[in-house]
């Protein structure tokens, strides 16, 4: 940063446009697979390729889809909808023209909810359009030749776009994020942005602090993880306010970011800009959306991550953390609900998802649904806990990774067979407490003379004499009676 520029006299607007890949088996107006990957030109036809006299025909489960997450996202659904043909020419797309809700869109206005550093927001939306994709250039395949895939030309789209609501990379960043939980959670795209079924781009402008109109803004493509997108807003944002405290001009065009140096290149300028003829798809006749077919799409929505993480918090008194973390993806949140219905200890059930199940997952690069042991038996090992037969430290760092081995043993059986289950006998007890005690005289005269704070290393002390078997509780109790009596 230069040192004599005070960034702080400005205010960055940002807008995104997102496409995200629609979870359909075939294409928008095809039956050719709209699966990922596959050998090039392998998920292609007639139709994919716009050869004449072909004709689309709409994907009515890519419809559901689009509504499904414009409900989430409160949006107003239009009831009378078609298709405009948005002309241009481009290798990648065969037809000639791609079609497009553009100048229509399905879904309109709405918001997506989202956290910054602890305050809400409402990010507003402007819609969500339907769209096919286009297919894929290569560049670098060989020397000579750019080569083309249609295997994704076709495949369905939703953009998503908001309304120029937001003024830091860090809020853009929490909104991709919940934005991707919520197209995951709904099965509405895979939201892989390394892939590119989930795509971002970045409009962004400054304006002085106070300003009230809109600034020239820039549009940066090309980010392929949520953090490249927030490193390129940085970079934007830092690269618009350098120019114009050097008395340069902002001007209308698109760029394309650099992760490896985290900066961006002109790819085209606004006088450059298309115009793509926009009008309505004479092969597509217009569609109305009946109450029914609504109905049935809201009925088959389930909980959304936020509804059920306030619920956690409201109905199990889980501090908000640890609802929010169950929630983060809906595998865990499915995971963790059969676990509280097999267990009435919902605070420790909580504890083991963000503690020892979230570990082991974090070292195996695994999701919950990899995870061995099912919440029936994690049920009962927190069980065997409550009822005082182990506790939580032997639990989770002896019986579960015995158990992980041996998914299907009972709990209780594996602390049984390790010789786990713990001493609640005072009789056995008290000797080691004796030799505790004997082991520091010293200790015992400091913490007769006021520093209880001591009964921490004896409880300690006892537990590792006893290899972790003691009570803890009633450890705790016996000791204090021979401290004090
Ligand atoms: P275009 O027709 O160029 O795609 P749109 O009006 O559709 O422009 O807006 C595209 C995105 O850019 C939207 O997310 C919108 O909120 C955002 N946007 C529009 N104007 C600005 C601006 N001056 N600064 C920042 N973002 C903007
Ligand atoms: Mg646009």
């Amino acid at each position: 940063m230069s040192a004599s520029i005070d960034y702080n006299k400005y205010e960055a607007v940002i807008g995104l446009e997102v496409h995200a890949q629609l979870l359909t088996e075939s294409k928008l107006f095809s039956s050719d697979s709209a699966a990922f990957g596959g050998a090039p030109n392998t998920h292609i036809s007639p139709v994919t390729l716009g050869h004449p006299g072909t004709l689309p025909f709409l994907n009515r489960k890519a419809v559901e889809l689009a509504i499904r997450l414009g409900f989430a996202c409160h949006c107003e659904i239009e009831r009378e909808n078609f298709f405009a043909r948005k002309n241009y020419f481009y290798p990648d797309l065969p037809k000639g023209y791609q079609i497009s809700q553009h100048t229509a869109p399905i879904c309109v206005g709405g918001y997506v909810p989202v956290t910054v550093d602890g305050k809400a927001l409402d990010v507003r939306l402007n819609r969500i359009h339907l769209e096919e994709d286009a297919g894929k250039s290569m560049h670098d395949q060989d020397p000579h030749n750019s080569l083309i895939d249609y295997n994704r030309a076709g495949v369905p789209l939703v953009e998503i776009v908001t309304e120029p609501d937001l003024h830091h990379a860090d809020e853009a960043y929490a909104y991709l994020t919940e934005l991707r939980r919520l197209v995951r959670w709904l099965d509405v795209c895979d939201g892989n942005m390394e892939e590119g079924s989930m795509r971002c781009d970045a409009n962004i402008s400054i304006r002085l602090k106070g300003e009230t109109h809109l600034g020239t803004k820039v549009e940066v493509k090309n980010m392929n993880s949520i953090r490249n997108v927030k490193r390129a807003i940085e970079n934007e944002i830092k690269r618009q306010i350098d120019l114009v405290e050097a008395g340069g001009v902002i001007t209308q065009e698109t760029r394309s970011f650099d992760a490896s140096n985290g900066s961006s290149f002109s790819l085209r300028s606004k006088e450059e800009a298309n115009d793509y003829r926009y009008f309505p798809e004479p092969d597509l006749a217009p569609f109305s959306l009946t109450d029914e077919f609504l109905a049935g799409i809201r009925k088959s929505l389930p909980e959304l991550p936020e509804e059920k993480a306030q619920r956690y918090v409201r109905e199990l008194q889980l501090p908000e953390y640890d609802a929010r973390v169950i929630c983060d993806d809906k595998a865990t949140a499915t995971y963790f609900e059969a676990l509280i219905a097999a267990t009435p200890h919902h605070k420790a059930a909580a504890n083991w998802m963000l503690g020892p199940v979230k570990s082991w997952l974090n070292d195996q690069n695994a999701d919950i649904d990899a995870f061995p042991v099912q919440p029936a038996t994690l049920a009962a090992l927190i069980a065997i806990i409550a009822e005082g037969k182990v506790n939580f430290s032997i639990a989770s760092q002896r019986i579960l990774p015995a158990l992980l081995e041996a998914p299907h043993k009972d709990p209780l059986a594996v602390a049984t067979e390790l010789n786990l289950i713990q001493d609640t006998d005072a009789g056995s007890i008290l000797p080691v407490i004796e030799a505790v005690l004997a082991k520091y005289p010293g200790k015992v005269a400091e913490y007769k003379a006021g520093k209880k704070g001591l009964i921490g290393l004896f409880v300690g002390e006892v537990m590792k004499m006893s290899a972790g078997k003691a009570d803890p509780k009633l450890t705790n109790e016996l000791l204090l009676k021979q401290l004090n009596g």
